[in-house]
């Protein structure tokens, strides 16, 4: 085991044991348990993007050889690897390469700018940071580049279709395939299953992003029983189109898919580009986010779906005609929950088509344990009264990576996670399913990405003439939710463009800025004198039913 000198959280012994003896927990690292998934499946496909495939065994020879190049170069087993990969078939292909070298993948969006990428990278100690060459036109390989300045532990900038820094490819080109799986095999063997797999990013409502620790046997475990939930074998062809190198890329689509020796179905997030993908590979299962409910009004929406039998809707509240378009195709609808830190619920084979339609359905695995609790206590709530959603179990984080602080909130005495997340629990022929129906945590889920209100905030107080700031949600068709800031100015209002100029200098992520800038004179406060975002939230749903579209661009 490294020595995570108190950074990492473990489960308790006697937890581990309980999920380890009843079969839950497996006893290899995630690059051997893809490895014997790979053997089994030879020459069936294991992923399919726009621009090519690859079978199983061709995706075990080449992460092989990749893990090999990464050895060579020097990167030992528990190194970290800040990741900005976007839904790519090297993403894929990177994604195993690290984790058969035994290195620790930190995944980040290539969406993130060095106001993220800086504190995290330094966190966790990255050594090297892993880039792809210009997604949505962003010089992503520079932008790794000037990160490494400085930076007290990146030592490699790592590249994908690009010439510069070390390029993943001439990794691979340049090593021997039975040497490579004598290395990975090797390495393998050395990493125990309850050691830290991977990180992700909380989406959080502080600062900076949480960093969540993932387990080898847990995190390939969550997986597992995500695609047992959705009645997964090897003929499943799920496609993916919201970022792969996130909790939901890499569990509901990678890890699940390839647990059952399925095929993955690569698209990007653009649905002109991934729907003629979908068609032409025939995808049976797909995962929407609330950023692609639109997907029912796109003129290849049938084609897409023509061999699809099941969909899982995830984000926000579904609307029945997004529903009822593809059920009215014989399309099985159901939907899911999930989050970063573990816990997932999702619809069985069996819910009732009300249960489908509004409820997120029951946990995946039989030992999660969730709580309703009274926000702020620790009492448990009754069913149908809405609380706070508490989980515990066999893929749920027992504290984020280095945060004591946090965690000392974020915890119930008992383990279980606090969610932030309020819910209700109805009943619904014999399934006890899980309603959402809204949050403490102060953020804004735009198109299921989370942008943290304190965060933004923060930083546009450091401009000199805003005196207050609060960020709030804006409701929007199309991606459920984006940011609208309340700010108070000293001096005239900044115009939209300066407020965008103000982040950009920050080096903020653009898809956290604001969308919409109201100005006021002074915030409203509660009785007691906190700021009042309840009616600041009112405020701008009343605009937006009356169709005002006019402050502040
Ligand atoms: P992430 O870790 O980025 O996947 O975000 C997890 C959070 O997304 C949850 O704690 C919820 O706040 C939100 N979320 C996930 N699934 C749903 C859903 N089906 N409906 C509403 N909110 C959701």
């Amino acid at each position: 085991m490294l020595d995570w000198a108190g950074r990492l959280i473990p489960y308790p012994a006697d937890v581990v044991e309980t999920y380890r003896s009843a079969g839950l927990w497996g006893t290899l690292p995630i690059g051997a348990e893809f490895h014997e998934v790979a053997v089994g499946q030879g020459s069936r496909t294991a992923v399919v993007a726009e621009e090519g495939r690859l079978t199983y065994a061709e995706l075990d020879e080449v992460t092989d050889r990749l893990a090999l190049g990464l050895a060579d170069l020097g990167l030992v087993a528990g190194d970290r690897v800040v990741v900005q990969l976007t839904n790519r078939l090297h993403s894929v292909v990177a994604w195993y390469g690290l984790l058969k070298a035994g290195l620790i993948p930190v995944c980040t969006l290539a969406a993130h700018r060095a106001h993220e990428i800086g504190p995290i990278s330094r966190k966790v100690g990255a050594v090297a940071h892993l880039v792809e060459s210009n997604p949505s036109g962003f010089d992503l390989v520079a932008f790794a580049f000037e990160q490494r300045v400085g930076h007290p532990t990146v030592r490699h900038v790592l590249t994908a279709g690009s010439l510069a820094g070390t390029p993943i490819e001439h990794l691979i080109r340049d090593s021997d395939p039975v040497l490579a799986r004598e290395r990975v095999a090797e390495i393998q063997a050395a990493i125990d299953p309850d050691e830290i797999a991977c990180f992700q990013l909380s989406g959080g409502t502080t600062g900076t992003p949480k960093i969540i620790p993932r387990l080898h046997a847990e995190y390939w475990y969550n997986a597992r029983a995500y695609a047992e939930a959705g009645g997964w074998d090897q003929d499943t062809r799920t496609a993916h189109l919201i970022p792969i190198i996130h909790n939901a890329g890499i569990t509901c689509g990678l890890h699940a898919v390839h647990s059952v020796g399925g095929t993955l179905v690569l698209g990007t997030a653009v649905l002109d580009q991934a729907l003629p993908v979908l068609a032409r590979e025939q995808a049976t299962d797909v995962l929407i986010g609330h950023g692609h409910y639109t997907i029912v009004d796109h003129p290849l929406f049938a084609d897409a779906v023509a061999s699809m039998k099941k969909v899982v809707l995830s984000g926000a509240k579904v609307p029945e005609r997004v529903f009822d378009a593809f059920e009215d195709r014989g399309i099985r609808v159901g939907q899911m929950f999930g989050m970063g830190e573990g816990f997932f619920a999702m619809s069985t084979a069996t819910s009732t088509r009300r249960a489908r339609l509004t409820t997120v359905g029951v946990p995946t695995s039989p030992h999660d344990e969730f709580r309703v609790l009274e926000p702020g206590t620790e009492v448990d709530l009754p069913d149908g009264t809405t609380g706070e959603l508490a989980c515990r179990g066999p893929y749920t984080i027992r504290g984020y990576f280095d945060a004591p602080d946090v965690n000392a909130g974020a915890f119930t005495s008992d383990g279980y996670y606090r969610t932030g997340d309020l819910v209700a629990v109805t009943t619904h022929g014999t399934e006890r399913s899980i309603s959402v129906e809204g949050r403490l945590k102060d953020l804004i889920s735009r198109g299921g990405e989370k942008v943290s209100a304190e965060e933004v905030e923060t930083l546009l107080l450091h401009h000199p003439r805003i005196t207050a700031a609060a960020i709030v949600a804006m409701p929007d068709e199309r991606l459920g939710e984006r940011a609208c800031a309340y700010l108070v100015a000293t001096g005239a209002p900044l115009t939209m463009a300066e407020v965008q100029e103000h982040l950009n200098s920050l080096s903020l992520a653009k898809f956290k800025w604001p969308e919409r800038l109201e100005w006021i004179t002074e915030m409203p406060r509660t009785p007691v004198g906190k700021l009042d975002k309840k009616a600041l939230h009112h405020d701008i749903v009343a605009k937006v039913a009356g169709g005002d579209r006019s402050a502040g661009g």
